[in-house]
């Protein structure tokens, strides 16, 4: 009898070992299945949707990775938050979510250069010096770059502020962190582009838009000059200047050209049909007019790009000069996020637009995963408990 019992105990507790170690697995696979999930969600998601993104042929030039050809990225209104607005899970989430798709850009792409066309901060108007200088670190972090990768940004109305509230000490302290400075000429690879201090073209005579004003003549002249190399009066009325390659800019900026609104812009990323109704107001949606024929007249760009509407649109100035509205690069300001790459070379440029991954997609991928989490689970507890009962039942001697 005793030997008996001592049987049974031992299938007893053989039964419990092997209990246990099925419940270990089941556990193992939950959390197996957890981790893939979040892996490709928040690391490869941003791989798989940028990696769809190429480079865009320029007509007559067959391999645009030789060194004709540069490769630049367009980005604008990043909008990281600062400490008064927004939720931390919602800076968190978003800033994640720029850095991901901005890394993953960066690795895929490799562009030679990368503008980010203002309004990089939510609150730089009026962020106090320590908030500021964790605004700027978090920034620099995010959108981080190997040493071939040039990044360089424009100022915008969330950096310094509206006209009425920009100070020098806003605007020097973003030129700081950032090593630039307003109204500046960058040439690569015989290609011009001018990067303006489009908040400072109020044309009101203040101390900054004087600068800003006097830096844009100086850069038509350089331009200009650059144009009349050949000319019997370059020597007499280009002394002292240092020449550029003798092409058109792009022209480079915060706040759009002129336009009354957004009624003729279209694709599936441009303003909402409420948004086109609205009527833009001169220095403050875009530029003022005057300032516009101004830029126009003084720079004779080839191309502009402009941010601060958050929306997609492509307008012809002049008839001949087109201008690109780069959407926003984050989810917080539009749910289908992208940026602009552009092919450039001396005398001629093609454009592509790259998508981001949308937080739709992220959001439906994680409630899928969920619900089969739960099936599984729910399957795994039915089979520990009616498939037992049923086995004991099967196995009672009758
Ligand atoms: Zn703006």
């Amino acid at each position: 009898m005793y030997k008996h019992l001592a049987a049974m105990r031992s299938t007893f507790s053989g039964d419990k070992v092997f209990h246990l170690n099925k419940v270990n697995v089941f556990l193992l696979k939950c959390l197996g299945f957890l981790f893939a999930i979040v892996l490709f969600m928040e690391f490869l998601l941003y791989y798989v949707v940028i990696g769809q993104c190429s480079w865009p042929d320029i007509k007559g030039v067959a391999d645009h990775n030789t060194g004709s050809t540069l490769r630049v990225m367009f980005l604008a209104d990043t909008h990281l938050l600062g400490e008064i607005r927004g939720h931390w899970f919602d800076k968190l989430r978003r800033e994640w979510q720029m850095e991901r798709s901005y890394q993953a850009a960066l690795w895929l792409l490799q562009p030679n250069l990368v503008f980010i066309l203002g309004d990089l901060f939510d609150e730089g108007k009026w962020s106090r010096t320590k908030a500021w200088d964790d605004d700027v670190a978090r920034f620099k972090k995010m959108f981080r770059h190997p040493p071939h990768t040039e990044l360089m940004v424009a100022v915008g109305n969330h950096d310094i502020g509206f006209h009425y509230e920009m100070t020098l000490h806003k605007l020097k302290r973003f030129e700081k962190a950032f090593n630039i400075t307003s109204g500046k000429l960058v040439s690569r690879n015989g290609i011009n582009f001018v990067v303006v201090n489009s908040v400072a073209l109020e044309g009101d005579n203040c101390v900054i838009c004087r600068e800003e004003e006097e830096q844009l003549l100086r850069i038509s002249h350089r331009l200009n000059c650059s144009r009349m190399q050949k000319h019997a009066d370059f020597s007499k009325r280009c002394r002292n200047v240092r020449p550029v390659s003798a092409t058109s800019p792009i022209l480079l900026q915060h706040y759009p050209l002129y336009r009354k609104s957004d009624a003729e812009c279209t694709g599936e990323d441009a303003a909402s049909p409420e948004e086109k109704k609205v009527q833009f107001k001169e220095k403050y949606d875009v530029l003022s007019h005057n300032a516009s024929e101004k830029l126009l007249n003084l720079l004779q760009p080839r191309l502009i790009l402009s941010g601060h509407t958050h929306s997609a649109c492509e307008v012809l100035h002049r008839g001949e000069i087109p201008e690109i509205s780069v959407p926003s690069f984050s989810c917080r300001n539009r749910k289908d996020p992208s940026f602009i790459m552009g092919s450039f070379t001396a005398d001629d440029f093609s454009l592509a637009k790259c998508f981001l991954p949308t937080e739709n997609t992220i959001i439906n991928v994680y409630s899928m995963g969920i619900v089969l989490l739960m099936i599984y689970v729910a399957a795994y507890i039915w089979q520990v408990t009616y498939g037992r009962k049923f086995l004991a039942k099967k196995h009672k001697p009758g």
